[in-house]
């Protein structure tokens, strides 16, 4: 998934523009009242506030850079200038966050409820399916979390047809770069301090972004919560990571205000190096851990043998706080999502008439293929309709001309095949041009966005300790790329200025 959906882009600056601009690659044309050589400039002050500040990921082409720290960094690719987004929006997707946190919290409590609303994509998705026997077993068991903690991301676009701020998808696992993310605000409002004045932007309407901080924050509160200080955090990652400085971010703010240690740790590693003392304590390599933290483990990629499940399970049945345990993991599907958007659903889980009506104002069209109109109506005219199995990651979902066909195909073989998807409804959001730096050579493009509102939410039996909006995550792509994903090369990093 490298960045080979890209078309044929107009380069409008770099500092090797004839060195090494690539065939095809037609010249600058000067943007509207921004000329080559000021973007230029203001590309190489970017690119160098990048590499001074820790807003990096690991380089493709140097093939250690997802094992060795600090080996083959290269900037985040990032748009130069904030994304305009008006004021009201942004405050409907923050006043969200708390709402979300707390129905997640809900939801995960009634373990029936998941398993009944999972049970026909149990049968054919083997990967939802591993999940939820860890989960069975868990209920089995009578397994209580006295101590949950949910470090989630919301993510919006704003739908130009109906102007309104509609929910793409809720992340309750591995929700990614509240490192980066905060930094880009940062960055944003470094450059609009100095140049603001001459683009008409003013840096102040970019909102104060502390997801890096906060999200430290509330795994710190969380280790807190679990009383022993000689106890670690670990983080559970892939083997190889390209975005591990966004990792790193959280790390360091918790070394460095919260003074607890993290480790990181692979599934495959937690197996072999990990046990559960007879009172529950999970120790892993001599260390107890009091939260883990998954970086990893949201896609079947990540479990390429018996070992990493054995992990995962091991985990579980600890006593340590698990970020997010398996039933907040579930809470996070893609059937659960459409499960909890059908009428009088929300009803079960929370009391406040308010919230309710504010979470189904932001809830797109989501269907579940037994329904054989909504099947007919997305074969007659897929652009409206985006096809999503229950996966995580970006590339995964189904558009156009593939959807039909997928569907089709499903709808012949009359299987239960369909219940690994579900369908909702296309949400198209205005286009506009946008200045892309990656590699340290800018594009413009015409570009669409989504808006990702971090939350945490933590509590201790029935003390709540922290349920709070985080920051913020804008992700800006080229809008002839149908899937987002910065780590995936589909997108890149942003933050907004509010109208
Ligand atoms: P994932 O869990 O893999 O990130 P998402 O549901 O976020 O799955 O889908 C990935 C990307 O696909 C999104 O970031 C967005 O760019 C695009 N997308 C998803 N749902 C829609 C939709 N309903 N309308 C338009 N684009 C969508
Ligand atoms: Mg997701
Ligand atoms: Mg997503």
């Amino acid at each position: 998934a490298a960045a080979s959906h890209v078309p044929q882009r107009r380069r409008v600056a770099s500092r090797a523009m004839s060195a090494e601009a690539p065939p095809g690659v037609a010249p600058a044309d000067e943007p509207a009242g921004l000329k080559a050589a000021a973007v230029a400039e203001m590309v190489e002050e970017a690119t160098v506030w990048c590499a001074v500040h820790g807003l990096v990921v690991g380089d493709r082409a140097e093939p250690r850079s997802g094992t060795v720290p600090g080996v083959g960094l290269v900037h985040a690719p990032f748009s130069l200038f904030p994304t305009r987004f008006p004021a009201s929006f942004w405050k409907q997707a923050c006043e969200l966050a708390p709402i979300f946190n707390d129905l997640v919290d809900r939801v995960s409590l009634d373990g029936k409820f998941l398993q009944d609303s999972l049970s026909k994509t149990k049968q054919v998705d083997d990967f939802t399916s591993r999940l939820l026997d860890i989960h069975a077993k868990m209920m089995e068991v009578n397994k209580k979390e006295d101590i949950r903690l949910g470090l989630h991301r919301s993510d919006y676009m704003l739908d130009s047809e109906t102007n309104s701020l509609l929910q793409i998808e809720l992340n309750t696992i591995s929700s990614s770069f509240p490192g980066l993310g905060s930094l880009v605000s940062e960055l944003h409002r470094t450059l609009l301090n100095q140049y603001g004045k001459a683009l008409g932007l003013d840096s102040k309407r970019i909102p104060r972004n502390w997801a890096a901080t906060q999200f430290a924050e509330a795994l710190g509160r969380a280790w807190a919560e679990f009383n022993n200080k000689s106890a670690v955090i670990m983080m559970v990652v892939q083997p190889e990571e390209r975005n591990m400085y966004d990792q790193y971010w959280l790390i360091n703010h918790l070394k460095e205000s919260h003074g607890v240690k993290t480790i990181r740790k692979t599934l495959a590693q937690v197996e072999a190096e990990g046990q559960i003392l007879p009172d529950g304590t999970l120790v892993v390599d001599g260390q107890t851990v009091s939260v883990v933290y998954f970086r990893a483990g949201y896609s079947p990629n990540d479990y390429p043998s018996e070992v990493e499940w054995g992990a995962r399970l091991l985990m579980e049945q600890s006593s340590a706080i698990k970020c997010p345990s398996i039933s907040y993991h579930l809470v996070g599907t893609k059937k659960i999502q459409q499960e909890l958007a059908k009428p009088n659903v929300l009803e079960r889980f929370l009391d406040n008439k308010e919230d309710i009506a504010k979470l189904q104002k932001c809830f797109a069209g989501l269907w579940s293929l037994d329904n054989e109109e909504i099947v007919k109506s997305a074969i007659e005219k897929p652009d409206l309709f985006v096809l999503k199995p229950q996966r995580e990651g970006g590339g995964n979902n189904i558009y156009g001309h593939d959807l039909r066909e997928t569907l089709v195909k499903l709808h012949k073989e009359q299987g239960e095949a369909l219940a690994a998807y579900i369908l909702m409804q296309r949400i198209f959001p205005r286009a506009s041009l946008t200045h892309l730096v990656q590699g340290g050579v800018c594009f413009e493009d015409l570009t669409i966005s989504e808006l990702g509102i971090y939350g945490a939410y933590l509590r201790n039996k029935d003390k709540v300790v922290m349920n709070n909006q985080c920051g913020y995550l804008m992700r800006t792509k080229v809008s002839s790329s149908n899937e987002g994903g910065v780590a995936a090369g589909f997108a890149v990093l942003d933050s907004i200025i509010l109208t």
